[in-house]
């Protein structure tokens, strides 16, 4: 595997102060191994089971992220060790991470997931949506003590119209600053936003992205 580009990619993101989670989904544990050697320490995997595996036989001390779509009951399977889930969309999710994380005796960093209005896929809440999200989180936070929202993530519309993907970012990095002010003043840890991919990447950096979701740059195509 070549891993120039990881070379280039972690100077970039480590000197922006930028964090890079590298997307092994459908990749060998071979490949996720020569970027760990190298330093690299997150990784994001889309498939429950795929991550499953790979965790069980990789070193301990990485990092998972799941950021693919994630149904409810399938989060008890990752809950004894991700790290971070990415795509929450819905409180109800919210919850389900809630009630597995108490079982495991420790607290899951989640993001929610920005639904932007052109983009193909239909993960993810709308502004409304993830504000009424808010709402319920608010009056159930007491109960609510083993998540911990960290930020949201988006994703642009695959098209190569490259004003269209920085006015979907901007919009994205306008939803995270309204909720940051909104419901997370004095809370530090509401820091991300997670936006930007191998095509898109240097937008997501100028428009405000603080954690990147790189794989076929890293990894070569799928
Ligand atoms: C696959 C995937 C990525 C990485 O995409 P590349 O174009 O290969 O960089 C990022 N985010 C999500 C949610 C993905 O599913």
């Amino acid at each position: 595997m070549d891993t120039t580009p990881y070379f280039n990619l972690s100077r970039i993101t480590a000197s922006a102060g930028v964090q890079l989670i590298a997307v092994s989904k459908t990749k060998p544990s071979g490949d996720i191994l020569s970027l760990y050697e190298l330093g690299q320490r997150d990784f994001g995997e889309n498939y429950v089971q795929e991550l499953t595996e790979k965790a069980a036989t990789l070193p301990k001390d990485i990092r998972w992220h799941f950021i693919g779509h994630l149904q409810s009951n399938k989060v008890k399977q990752i809950a004894p060790f991700v790290h971070m889930i990415h795509a929450v969309d819905s409180f109800r999710l919210l919850q389900e991470i809630d009630k597995q994380a108490a079982k495991q005796e420790r607290v899951i960093d989640v993001l929610l997931q920005l639904h932007i209005a052109t983009e193909e896929t239909k993960y993810g809440m709308d502004e409304n949506q993830m504000m009424a999200c808010m709402e319920y989180y608010e009056a159930q936070r007491a109960t609510l003590q083993h998540i911990r929202i960290c930020g949201i993530m988006g994703m642009a519309s695959n098209t190569p119209d490259q004003e269209q993907i920085r006015s979907e970012m901007k919009k994205i990095y306008a939803v995270f600053k309204t909720i940051k002010q909104t419901y997370f003043i004095g809370k530090p840890y509401f820091s991300v936003c997670s936006m930007g991919m191998s095509s898109d990447y240097t937008i997501a950096m100028e428009e405000g992205s603080t954690m990147l979701r790189i794989g076929s740059m890293l990894f070569g195509s799928r």
